[in-house]
């Protein structure tokens, strides 16, 4: 017997980028370049706090919404980081890491038929959580000649004034593009204009390396109709924890909570305390970490101009969006760069419209392993060009 699987199941394609982990098992000395994932440990204090709270028999569910301690904490850390002002009762919820909250969203604010404009290029699951959730995908294309930040005019010239929802994600995965204050003003406007709910994934808010993060939700008029989504994944290196959140008013949180309640209960009790923790304790912690990434990235740009790759300074996240050399796709380069040297990248054809012909090179890997890796690299491309 074959399971007769979903059409919104059959309809997604299979993840682009597995084809390249088999390859990659061909080889014992690939520096993976690929993974969006922080290289670094945990902060101590906050695992030990995981730790103290296992000791202390904390293992059972916690309210739907998470601890109300952790709400707290992250109503402070927001307001005090982001100038967002979020009440820990209603307005806040704790998730099973952004993933949880971003399908939720789709869940709680999409009927089928609706549709959805997602700026490109993007973090890959958000396609995937739109058909699971009914919806249609607009990809909304977004130029490197614009900094690959999102305008008024590509959002109209893709035809999302008629759309319901828009998801955009500044700082960037896979681009490294942020969207300081003046350039989101406009596509607040156009949201306000067309009635659009607005999904800002903002979890690489603190790997900020030019000037300060501005969430749009801040922006006049936005906060009612935007929920921003964060997590401790990326700043405080606790991606297998597990454990996110999202901001909205108290309806629309209400609506995630609705859902959550019935399929997720409450996040894991163990990450809440390490989360707790992090947030209370872990702030040199992740300053030394955004320097350190701060470093990288500054190391990788240079290193990509040098070896002759035209390359946009990525201002934020972990990445950057090379342009592969001439003659190549970036699938073939990405393809070539691994059999022959070794080095995975990922294709940005992968993330949508508007990333073909890129990379996206992930520095959260060690200076040593860069500096070998962007030696393949350059190796590779004085070989073939
Ligand atoms: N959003 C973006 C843009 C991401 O890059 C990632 C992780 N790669 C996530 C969300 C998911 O984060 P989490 O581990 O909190 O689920």
């Amino acid at each position: 017997m074959t399971f007769e699987l979903s059409d919104r199941v059959q309809t997604v394609p299979p993840s682009g980028i597995r084809r390249f982990f088999e390859i990659a098992e061909e080889r014992d000395d690939v520096i993976s370049l690929g993974v969006g994932e922080p290289d670094f440990a945990t902060p101590w204090a906050a695992r030990d706090a995981a730790i103290t709270s296992l000791e202390q028999g904390k293992t059972s569910y916690t309210a739907n919404r998470g601890k109300r301690a952790l709400r707290e904490a992250i109503a402070d850390y927001v307001a005090d980081r982001f100038d967002l002002g979020y009440g820990a009762d209603e307005e806040i919820i704790v998730t099973a890491g952004a993933s949880e909250a971003v399908d939720l969203a789709f869940r709680a604010f999409v009927d089928p038929g609706d549709t959805v404009a997602i700026a490109q290029p993007a973090y890959i699951s958000y396609e995937p959580g739109v058909i699971f959730a009914g919806g249609d995908v607009l990809p909304v294309p977004t130029k490197e000649e614009d900094e690959f930040r999102l305008t008024a005019e590509a959002l109209e010239a893709a035809g999302a004034a008629d759309a319901d929802v828009l998801v955009l994600c500044y700082p960037n995965n896979p681009t490294g593009a942020i969207m300081p204050a003046e350039d989101l003003e406009p596509v607040a406007a156009f949201a306000r204009e067309h009635d659009l709910t607005v999904l800002s994934d903002e979890i690489y808010a603190e790997l900020t390396y030019d000037g300060e993060h501005t969430s749009i939700a801040t922006l006049p008029g936005m906060r009612e109709r935007t929920i921003v989504f964060n997590g401790f994944s990326k700043a405080h290196a606790m991606t297998g924890l597990r454990l996110g959140y999202a901001l909205g008013p108290a309806d629309a949180i209400g609506a995630m909570n609705k859902i959550h309640q019935y399929t997720m209960l409450s996040a894991p009790t163990t990450a809440q305390h390490a989360a707790l923790e992090a947030l209370d304790s872990c702030d040199d912690d992740v300053r030394e970490m955004v320097a350190q990434y701060d470093r990288r990235r500054q190391f990788v740009l240079s290193r990509f101009r040098e070896i002759g790759m035209d390359v946009f300074e990525a201002k934020g996240a972990f990445y950057c969006f090379p342009e592969v050399p001439e003659g190549f796709t970036a699938e073939e380069f990405a393809e070539a760069v691994l059999r022959e040297q070794g080095v995975a990248v990922v294709p940005g054809d992968v993330f949508g419209e508007g990333g073909a012909g890129h990379l996206r090179i992930s520095y959260a890997t060690g200076l040593e392993d860069l500096r070998r890796a962007l030696d393949r690299i350059e190796a590779f491309v004085e070989e073939h060009t």
